[in-house]
């Protein structure tokens, strides 16, 4: 038997052309693209990549997308600085702070001084209680998209178990919101759970947010499971995730592949967090 795999780069494409016809909507109605501000401080090369990926995908949705790139050594003051200039251009609907800051940067401070309503990776304080009260203003991309896809391949949640392994700001910890919010039996799993193997078997659903490459292998994977794999591991220069995917195919009914799996609808959730952003600050409602 072999593993269904759960398109989604085909799924990133049918948002993104949704999109599209969304931002030439608001284009039309207020003269303007929205408009998508990304920071990039430092020079990691993987954040690199990753903020080239989001502006190309904003111009094919036609989002007016920029890069501002400071140097490694950019003090903290000086980032909030920038934060707060944006904040206050009313041509700016989205901004986003790429991630992992430097290490004598105050992540924290940062993230808490983008603007909420611009607020397109949803890391601010009000929108992540927004989302925890089951009244989500910004779906964080990652889980967001991850949702998308279930939804899209007739994957049931509600009322199923799902197990989270991983419990981040960014995937683990809103993916378990997001998950319970559709009324299915959540565990967050983490690097101190006792039998983790044991847990993961319990999933109908089963999340790996790692980051450690083909770590969930045979003996965590409950036939029949749904296994999304966000990882994404370097190992000797080729893409792979966390998940062992010989044994995900022989075991589970149904797979995410790296790549072409939750990264493509990562971007084209930002995208559409954008376009909402632009909207809810136009108009008051998205
Ligand atoms: P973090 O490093 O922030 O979190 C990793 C989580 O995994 C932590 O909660 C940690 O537990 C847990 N963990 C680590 N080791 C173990 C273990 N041995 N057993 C059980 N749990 C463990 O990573 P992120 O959430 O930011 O990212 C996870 C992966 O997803 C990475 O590969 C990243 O590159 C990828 N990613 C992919 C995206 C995409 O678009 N496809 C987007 C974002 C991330 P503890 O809290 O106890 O330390």
């Amino acid at each position: 038997v072999s593993a269904r795999l759960l398109d989604g780069r085909a799924l990133a494409g049918r948002i993104r052309t949704r999109v599209a016809v969304e931002a030439d909507t608001f284009r039309r109605q207020t003269g303007r693209s929205p408009a998508l501000r990304v920071f990039l401080i430092g020079d990691d090369p993987a954040s690199d990549v990753y903020v080239r990926n989001k502006l190309k995908a904003s111009a094919e949705c036609g989002i007016a997308g920029e890069t501002v790139r400071l140097p490694a050594e950019t003090t903290s003051a000086e980032i909030l600085g920038r934060l707060a200039t944006a904040n206050g251009d009313g041509a700016v609907d989205g901004i986003l702070v790429q991630l992992p800051l430097p290490p004598h940067v105050e992540s924290r401070a940062v993230l808490d001084a983008i603007d909420p309503l611009r607020d397109v990776d949803a890391f601010h304080p009000e929108n992540v209680g927004l989302l925890h009260q089951g009244r989500p203003r910004f779906v964080p991309c990652t889980p967001g998209g991850i949702l998308e896809l279930l939804d899209a391949e007739g994957i049931e949640i509600a009322g199923r178990r799902a197990v989270v392994v991983g419990r981040s700001e960014i995937v683990g910890k809103p993916m378990a919101a997001l998950l319970l919010a559709r009324n299915a039996t959540v565990t967050t799993a983490h690097s101190k759970t006792r039998d983790l193997p044991d847990v993961c078997r319990e999933a109908d659903i089963l999340v790996a947010a790692i980051g450690r490459a083909r770590f969930v292998g045979a003996a965590h994977l409950n036939p029949g499971v749904a296994v999304i794999d966000v990882g994404m591991n370097r190992v000797v220069g080729k893409l792979c995730g966390d998940v062992d995917e010989e044994a995900a195919d022989r075991i589970a009914a149904a797979r995410t592949p790296v790549p072409g799996g939750v990264g493509p609808l990562t971007i084209a959730m930002l995208m559409s967090n954008t376009v909402r952003a632009a909207r809810l600050r136009c108009f008051g409602s998205a």
